[in-house]
């Protein structure tokens, strides 16, 4: 095992991955920006230094900052968290060229996952069901797009090869508006990614968002942990995540889980990843792969017991994956609400000083956040202050455990989703199971004050 790594990230992720290192006997250097010099994880570190100002380009994302930032604690690896440089393969190389160990995969498979034309490309050969499409990068050629989006059927998605955060996507509904919004997306894309390449799928109209949470060690064994429901989504940003997905058949989940280890194994993958699908009149549908831990792991912790992070850091260590598919079972129902600073129904930020905290508690719940009554929530960052998750036997259990644990939270001094969490825990719809990825910005057209 590591004797000590450096985490490169904020927030409550560097706190959490700081907490698996605790009980790992590894010691955990911070790294901070100066807007986060205040921050809960930094006055417990081992270790802590300033890589920069505020502005992530300088901090967050300076990666000769971080890599001398580790040269000088004498850290062995390096754990990127989720977001910043997370599924940045240059900097998964330049970390290993360093001569330290990224915790995540190889550089070549981040790479690969992160081209979502070759990811795809990846995923159908290992068998693993996709939304039909171009086969790769659209051609130049019009009419040869015209023939692709023809065969596919409208309405079609063109989407950027490397497009990422819900950037870089057009509907296309005829085929009078199929060129332009080709050329435009490629433009976009081009700007935004550096990357112009373009392909196209077929638009699902009522989707929910499905995913699979793998596990995987440098020996190509290769374990999934279920799935989570992300279907409550605004502006492709998930705000509630639940595991299992309620209503979809266990044999369906356990099928579309062996692909994603077969996958796994396909492409020599280690650590911890994510699968993500659509899912559609009983069929699934690969859209991308993630790299990385993410924000909602806590849901699939808490109903199979097995601690990611900490298996990520044991896996980059060397050490081989400490359960096989045979001893993993999920138990009862999670749900998590991430609370974000912002007004709870326009959805603006709200950054500011928090003059009032009070987490919930009871059993049966968790909450993973770095804030504290008189923190200040920094606005160069994500909105994201803290995920309350609740475990129950039942997803009526756990849904009425939320509603306890939402009604003990206090925020005060700056705007919170906390109200906008306690309506839709009592939305009959959401109740009922099985809301699409539209439903959330639906509900809340409705719901404007
Ligand atoms: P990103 O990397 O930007 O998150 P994804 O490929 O994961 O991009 O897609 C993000 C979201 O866009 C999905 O969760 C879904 O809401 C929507 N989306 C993507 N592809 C399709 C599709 N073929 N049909 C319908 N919606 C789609």
């Amino acid at each position: 095992m590591f004797k000590k790594i450096l985490i490169a990230n904020r927030g409550e992720i560097a706190l959490r991955i700081q907490r698996a290192c605790r009980e790992l006997g590894v010691r955990a250097v911070m790294v901070y920006s100066e807007a986060d010099r205040e921050a809960k994880y930094i006055k417990l570190a081992d270790e802590a230094v300033c890589i920069g100002p505020a502005q992530s380009t300088l901090s967050y994302l300076n990666m000769p900052a971080i890599i001398s930032a580790a040269e000088v604690t004498d850290a062995e690896a390096i754990h990127p968290g989720y977001g910043f440089l997370s599924e940045n393969a240059d900097f998964a190389e330049r970390v290993e060229k360093s001569g330290f160990q990224f915790i995540g995969p190889t550089p070549e498979s981040i790479r690969l996952m992160g081209d979502k034309v070759s990811a795809k490309q990846a995923m159908m050969k290992a068998g693993v069901p996709c939304v039909p499409g171009s086969e790769g990068e659209l051609p130049d050629d019009p009419t040869q797009i015209r023939r692709i989006a023809k065969a596919v059927g409208y309405p079609v998605i063109i989407k950027a090869a490397g497009g990422g955060g819900g950037r870089g996507m057009r509907v296309v509904h005829t085929e009078a508006a199929l060129v332009n919004a080709v050329s435009m997306t490629r433009a976009e894309a081009g700007a935004a990614f550096g990357n112009p390449a373009v392909y196209l799928e077929k638009y699902l109209q009522n989707p929910r968002h499905i995913e699979i949470q793998i596990l995987a060690d440098k020996f190509k064994n290769a374990v999934y942990l279920g799935e989570r429901d992300c279907s409550m989504q605004r502006r492709h940003q998930k705000i509630i995540e639940e595991a299992p997905a309620p209503g979809i058949a266990r044999k369906l989940i356990e099928r579309l889980g062996e692909r994603c280890v077969t996958a796994c194994k396909k492409i020599g993958y280690r650590g911890a990843g994510t699968f993500e699908f659509l899912y559609e009149d009983g069929e699934f549908y690969f859209i991308e792969m993630n790299t990385r831990v993410q924000v909602e792991h806590p849901v699939t912790e808490m109903t199979t017991g097995i601690d990611i992070v900490k298996t990520q850091i044991m896996v980059a260590a060397g050490e081989k994956l400490p359960f096989t598919q045979r001893l993993i079972q999920v138990r009862g129902h999670a749900i998590e609400c991430r609370i974000n600073a912002e007004d709870p129904y326009k959805c603006t930020p709200s950054p500011g000083r928090i003059s009032m905290w009070h987490a919930p508690g009871g059993p049966g719940v968790r909450v993973d956040s770095h804030i504290y009554t008189n923190y200040f929530v920094p606005p160069n960052y994500d909105s994201m202050i803290g995920k309350i998750i609740v475990h129950g036997d039942t997803r009526e259990h756990a849904l009425a455990r939320m509603v306890t644990a939402l009604g003990e939270t206090v925020v005060e001094g700056i705007k919170s989703n906390i109200a906008l969490h306690r309506e839709l825990m009592l939305d009959a719809k959401f109740t009922s199971g099985g809301t699409n990825i539209h439903y959330l910005e639906e509900w809340l057209s409705h719901h404007q004050r």
